[in-house]
């Protein structure tokens, strides 16, 4: 077994020792989009996606 941080979550890539603290976090998954505009009411899942829609605002000045 390799020391490091084994239990990865797959849709944020954050890492746990602990496989039951891996399933509390993936939990927070499926209830709530982490990734939140602060100007739209929209929510995303991934990141990237927030990322990509902030887009639309930076033309806005
Ligand atoms: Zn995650
Ligand atoms: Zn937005």
């Amino acid at each position: 077994m390799r020391r490091e941080k084994a239990h990865m979550c797959d849709q944020c890539g954050r890492r746990f020792k602990l496989k039951w603290a891996l399933s509390v976090h993936r939990r927070s998954h499926s209830n709530i989009r982490p990734h939140a505009c602060n100007i739209y009411p929209k929510t995303f899942v991934n990141l990237k996606d927030l990322q990509r829609h902030l887009l639309i605002h930076s033309d806005v000045k």
